[in-house]
């Protein structure tokens, strides 16, 4: 047997920002099963993520990564033009567009 330890999964990582440590220290960490990898966010710029919706691999942008704004969980080019859709329906509709989705 190698003793090898298993990578915990193919291909990217799936970067979600949560907050680490007593100090509540955000940083991106990969959320797939058996996964600790994490970065710091300013360290995320050009990597690869999955997107949280499709799991298509997109690159984390300077635009997700405005700083004390950086998305929650970073969504491929499609995705998130589809959920700007969605949000300037409900505005128009005069309803209040929830924050982050689940
Ligand atoms: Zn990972
Ligand atoms: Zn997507």
């Amino acid at each position: 047997m190698p003793s090898k330890k298993p990578r915990a999964h193919e291909g990217p990582h799936k970067y979600q920002k949560i907050a680490i440590g007593t100090k509540g220290y955000q940083v991106y960490k990969c959320v797939l099963p058996g996964c600790n990898h994490n970065v710091q966010l300013a360290l995320a710029l050009n990597l690869e993520t999955l997107c949280h919706i499709c799991n298509t691999i997109t690159i984390i942008t300077k635009d997700m990564l405005i700083r004390g704004k950086e998305v929650l969980k970073p969504l491929c080019l499609d995705c998130r033009a589809t959920r700007l859709r969605v949000r300037e329906q409900l505005i128009s509709i005069g309803r209040t567009p929830p924050e982050e989705e689940e």
